[in-house]
């Protein structure tokens, strides 16, 4: 087991992580989950539990939900939901009867299983319509989502992505479902650190319920949190507990109050300026070096790369970057011709790789490796330049010099 953790510790160390979904905590983060909080039941909420024995608890519950609410201006805070997921599934669970129609971002265009999948709860319970991007810029037509919610009068609206680079406009998205008399859902799990830090509109002020993962640009421990207004508040506690979960995961909540806090700090601000920059920087370099970047360029943390004019597929390109210590993951781009498992795409996000300290200059190197690799996967000397140039970026940043297992 200790010997699986090492490798995983090395596994990290030694490859650029570019999952635009995922993170590297601080050790603050790591330390508040590793701690004896993890022992304690606290079924319920903060001066109203199940159990005895929670008055510590609650005080930690407390400063996670504070926190929350600070730095998202909410209402309300719920900071039990286990996972993304199942803080989707909560809002629905809350909001929404069995049967009733949604009008939910297409899973194909960037949207996420749980908002209308056909194999996730949310599509096998609700009457799920998709809305897309246009097949001439790859970005929401906000015109059209009009269209589809005045033919469909959906009882929710959701927005949120998952491969998405793009501004969303949340008070246009807002306007549409007021106008429509529907409910309005946000997702914002990919997004949460950088409207966090006030650099992506926020959508808290025009939505009924907003959701993240707390892992993600957030940049907490895995899990996830629910935001709305003091009208819903009841409503969603009740979905979370007993609705849909039994005990929350108090030492997970400290790490998410700790991420928290971090996230209210000045520092924050700045590293999520630098994710976009580096996102951008990244993105221009590809563009340079020919390759198609969809909707040409990123105004968040992630961008696609459609590797159809290279004549490899998104799996392929997972692979072979993978073999050079370039951790990416394939991804349908809209209107993709293969299938999800196989896919012409690629998903590139640049969170993890700036926490490390990775800068514009490392993102120039990153560029020339994905560019070599991505060109050359049959040709083991451009591979081995690739490796050497990842092994002297990671050892120019390093990740958790004090950590062993
Ligand atoms: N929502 C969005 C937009 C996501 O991208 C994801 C995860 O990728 C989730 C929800 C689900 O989060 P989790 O994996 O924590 O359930």
């Amino acid at each position: 087991m200790l010997k699986a953790m090492g490798l995983e510790l090395k596994r990290q160390r030694d490859n650029i992580e570019l999952i635009a979904s995922e993170n590297i905590v601080s050790e603050a983060v790591l330390e508040a989950m590793g701690t004896v909080l993890t022992n304690k039941y606290a079924e319920g909420y903060p001066g109203k539990r199940y159990y005895g024995g929670c008055e510590h608890v609650d005080i930690v519950e407390d400063i996670a939900r504070d926190r929350a609410k600070e730095l998202f201006g909410a209402e309300h805070a719920n900071v039990q939901p286990h996972s993304g997921a199942q803080a989707n599934m909560a809002v629905y669970l809350a909001a929404l009867k069995p049967g009733d129609t949604v009008l939910g971002m297409n899973l194909a265009h960037g949207g996420h299983l749980t908002h209308g999948s056909p194999v996730n709860a949310s599509g096998l319970y609700y009457n799920f319509v998709a809305y897309g991007v246009q097949e001439d810029s790859f970005t929401i037509n906000y015109d059209d989502l009009r269209k589809a919610a005045f033919k469909h009068r959906p009882r929710m609206i959701v927005a949120g992505a998952s491969a998405y680079p793009r501004i969303i406009d949340f008070e246009k998205i807002g306007q549409i479902a007021k106008d429509v008399g529907a409910l309005f859902f946000v997702d914002m799990a990919h997004i949460a650190g950088l409207v966090a830090a006030g650099l992506h509109p926020s959508p808290v002020p025009h939505a009924h319920f907003v959701t993240t993962t707390t892992h993600k640009t957030l940049r907490g421990p895995r899990g996830g949190l629910i935001l709305t207004t003091k009208a819903w508040a009841a409503a969603i506690d009740k979905a979370v507990f007993p609705g849909s979960q039994g005990g929350p995961l108090m030492h997970i909540i400290a790490a998410k109050a700790v991420a928290l806090g971090e996230a209210l700090q000045p520092e924050f601000k700045t590293y999520a300026q630098n994710v976009i920059s580096n996102a951008k920087v990244l993105s221009e370099e590809l563009i340079a070096r020919g390759h198609n970047i969809v909707s040409g360029g990123t105004d968040n943390h992630l961008m696609l790369l459609d590797t159809r004019g290279l004549n490899i597929t998104g799996k392929e390109a997972e692979h072979v970057l993978d073999s050079v210590g370039i951790t990416v993951n394939k991804n349908a781009i809209p209107f993709d011709p293969t299938s999800p498992f196989v896919t012409s795409g690629i998903r590139i996000g640049t969170p993890a790789a700036t926490t490390r300290g990775m800068d514009a200059d490392a993102m120039r190197t990153i560029a020339e490796v994905i560019d070599l690799t991505l060109r050359s996967p049959q040709d083991e000397a451009a591979l081995d330049k690739a490796r050497g140039l990842v092994r002297d970026l990671t050892a120019r940043f390093p990740l958790y010099p004090s950590i062993q297992y």
